[in-house]
């Protein structure tokens, strides 16, 4: 259920209403708008009934249900979308960002050559895989601990921030003492021991949508996060498997509205992964950006044709540098106007709830 708060509502009203929520059996997780508070009330278990009574209470304005399973994800909970600050810069604002960089992180020249010429071009992360999840065993399997000393040294030659993925809840803690935003892959999107480690690390995660996970299934992945305590989270759309051959996966753009229509979490959308082919790449990129996504995840590799993984959807400098030219901000805006004119029919239930804060 969502509480919400009168705007003016006290703060003795307000801890009030968290004190109640706990008391009917339920988490309180309070969102403070500009001019009122959210509180949802979250769990199982508790009385559904004593929570609605608190429509009487002092500085309540209204309490309804949360429309979906994913509750603290749900865009009924928040009158605005979140931004992530990754290292300084922010996924999720106005202007829309490029993440770029090799699948694997292969050797000090490799690394550094990739992430002078993405910066270059106009990037504002840098990605590289340290720990790979690849199908076979026989693959090459990443570098490990030295593939995340060389993003650091990336990240301290260029200013990029990094993004990296984590398979094990062991390697967590080494991770996030090298990176500035932590990726559950697709292949771990319902890992929940993962997402539940994940959500105390006190880093950014890059939520993957797994191939086979409905939005619904995502959206409750990402609540796990959201549940433990880190809201600093970012949704990536990267395909999904489909009975398409000429591409490796399909790229699920309706997804990527459809989970900023049900989400108030930035969502990214990835290209590289998300068609396999490095042909695509541009027009994939073009699509995401106009139907809203927050940002893109690009695969750039200084020689494609020798990289350990992933060559195939692998852009050179020279082509991410012409693909960054077309991607132009009037893009993007195409995709405002939309979604204020079409909110989705719980939206339009719930307005009171979505845009009163
Ligand atoms: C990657 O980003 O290199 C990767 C392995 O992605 P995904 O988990 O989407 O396959
Ligand atoms: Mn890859």
């Amino acid at each position: 259920m969502v509480i919400n708060m009168a705007a003016g509502a006290s703060e003795a009203e307000l801890q009030h209403v968290i004190d109640r929520v706990k008391e009917c059996g339920f988490q309180p997780h309070v969102t403070r708008g500009s001019e009122r508070a959210i509180v949802a009330a979250v769990g199982s278990g508790g009385s559904r009934a004593a929570l609605e009574a608190l429509k009487a209470a002092p500085g309540v304005e209204d309490v309804v249900p949360i429309a979906h399973p994913f509750k603290l994800v749900s865009r009924q909970i928040r009158g605005e979308r979140t931004r992530v600050d990754v290292g300084g810069v922010v996924i999720g604002g106005e202007a829309a960002v490029v993440i770029a960089g090799p699948c694997s992180v292969e050797s000090r020249e490799q690394i550094l050559a990739t992430a002078r010429a993405v910066k270059a071009a106009g990037a504002s992360l840098l990605r590289g895989g340290a720990y790979k999840p690849r199908t076979s065993p026989y693959d090459f399997q990443g570098l490990g601990l030295e593939a995340l000393k060389l993003l650091r040294e990336a990240r301290e030659e260029t200013g990029l921030p990094v993004v990296t993925e984590v398979m094990s809840t062991q390697d967590i803690e080494l991770i996030g003492e090298y990176a500035d935003m932590l990726q559950v892959g697709a292949r771990n999107m319902q890992n929940y021991d993962l997402l539940r480690q994940l959500a105390k690390c006190g880093k950014a995660v890059l939520l993957k949508r797994g191939p086979s996970a409905t939005v619904k299934e995502w959206l409750l992945a990402a609540e796990y996060l959201l549940a433990g305590g880190n809201g600093n989270v970012v949704l990536c759309e990267r395909g999904i498997k489909t009975f398409e051959t000429e591409t490796r996966n399909t790229l699920d753009l309706a997804a990527v509205a459809l989970a900023r229509e049900l989400s108030h979490l930035p969502v990214i959308a990835d290209p590289s992964h998300g068609t396999g082919r490095r042909d695509l790449i541009a027009p994939a990129s073009r699509a995401a950006l106009a139907i809203g996504a927050d940002g893109l995840i690009i695969e750039v590799h200084p020689c494609p044709e020798r990289a350990l993984s992933d060559g195939a959807q692998s852009l050179n400098p020279e082509e991410f540098a012409r693909l960054m030219q077309g991607l132009t901000a009037p893009l993007r805006a195409l995709a405002a106007p939309l979604e204020m004119r079409i909110p989705v029919a719980s939206e339009r239930l719930n307005r009171r709830s979505v845009y009163s804060v």
